[in-house]
């Protein structure tokens, strides 16, 4: 068996440089299609015979995106969207977009106009969760989302495959949990950076794949001395929580990372496709078991501050780092009550920038340092 360190080194490798991935892939004849944030129906992607990837921006200073894209558009868009148009994913056969937020609605058609030879398949996540439609109407956005996948691939979707590629979704959930839990029991071994690599990694890889390279780690974790960590804890919640460097200030200030619920990692791996009558029911039935999260509206408003208490609670962590996406209105819009919630709770709390646009991260520092000595 690898040893943890070798291990971790490839999950960073890959989390590094996921064009090396997209090559080796369409070297091999494979098509493969690119998932915008979040909840894109991953598995209908592998049961169209095609590799999903998850394209969450990166740190760049865009100077193409702002054609089509407003200033005050999210950082994380506006870098697809210059990546889309710089030819950064040239390689991919599509983009599937999920309308998750009023942001996502203007860049369906900026996509359209910036990037024409990129295909767009968008569909619809209904707010109302609550309304007995809804689940029907999920079904035929998902059908939609199907129909362009065959067109693509030249597979049918069989309700037989994707019954197949959502147990296999749910072992890869099942690993990544495993492996959040056990890392906390090594935390001079798996370090914040550490931690999001593995995370990150996995949005790159083919979920078969993922499942064995994850499983593999945490076996090879399980094989070494539990870790009694003596510094802060904390766990973050946002979108996403980049560049490296800021991770890098959580070490460098002896604060560990012990949980997040960042749209980037543990928010894809925490709700289960539940079993259903079909494969298409199953996709759209997981949108409504989602919980405590700022893409999935719930009516009530303490859920997510809850359940970061609890997460938080439970780690042995002291503290919720709010990774602010700028100008993201729904992460923005829960902020006051998550706060509220965490100070009930008798937990501390801070927010951070998080700006793909800049690689200025000098403010994070600060508050990360006043918080280790604190
Ligand atoms: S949810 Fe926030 S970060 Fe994600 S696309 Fe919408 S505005 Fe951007």
């Amino acid at each position: 068996m690898a040893d943890v360190k070798s291990l971790l080194a490839q999950f960073e490798e890959i989390s590094k440089n996921p064009q090396k991935l997209v090559k080796e892939y369409v070297e091999a004849g494979e098509k493969v299609i690119a998932c915008f944030p979040i909840y894109t129906p991953q598995p209908l992607v592998t049961a169209a015979g095609m590799v999903p990837m998850g394209i969450w921006g990166g740190q760049c200073n865009p100077q193409l995106a702002g054609k089509y894209s407003p200033i005050f558009t999210c950082s994380l868009l506006r870098s697809c969207l210059e990546f889309g148009m710089t030819g950064v994913y040239k390689d991919v056969s599509a983009v599937v977009m999920p309308i998750i937020c009023d942001t996502f609605r203007g860049m369906n058609s900026a996509w359209r106009a910036g990037v024409p030879d990129i295909r767009s398949i968008t569909f619809i996540y209904p707010q109302n969760r609550k309304d007995p439609g809804a689940r029907d109407f999920l079904i035929e956005e998902l059908k939609a989302v199907r129909e362009a996948l065959e067109d693509i691939s030249g597979n049918t979707v069989t309700n037989e495959k994707l019954q197949t590629a959502i147990r296999l979704y749910n072992r890869k959930n099942a690993a990544m949990r495993a492996f959040c839990r056990t890392a906390n029991d090594h935390l001079d071994l798996v370090k914040p950076a550490d931690r999001h690599h593995v995370m990150k990694a996995v949005t790159f890889l083919k979920p078969e794949r993922a499942v064995e390279m994850v499983s593999e780690l945490t076996a090879a974790l399980n094989a070494e001395p539990v870790h009694r960590f003596a510094g802060k804890k904390v766990v973050l919640t946002g979108i996403t929580c980049e560049p490296d460097d800021i991770l890098g200030y959580f070490d460098q200030c002896g604060v560990a990372v012990v949980g997040d619920d960042l749209a980037q990692e543990s928010r894809q791996y925490r709700t289960d496709y539940p079993s259903a009558n079909s494969g298409m029911e199953s996709l759209a039935l997981h949108w409504f078991g989602v919980k405590g999260c700022s893409s999935a509206h719930d009516d009530n408003n303490t859920a997510r501050g809850d359940m970061l208490a609890a997460m938080a609670k439970e780690a042995g962590a002291d503290c919720v780092v709010l990774c602010m996406m700028r100008f993201c209105e729904i992460e923005e819009y829960d902020q006051p009550s998550v706060i509220t919630q965490l100070e009930k709770a008798g937990l501390m709390s801070f927010s951070i920038d998080i700006d793909q646009s800049t690689s200025d991260s000098g403010q994070a520092l600060t508050k990360i340092q006043a918080y280790a000595e604190n």
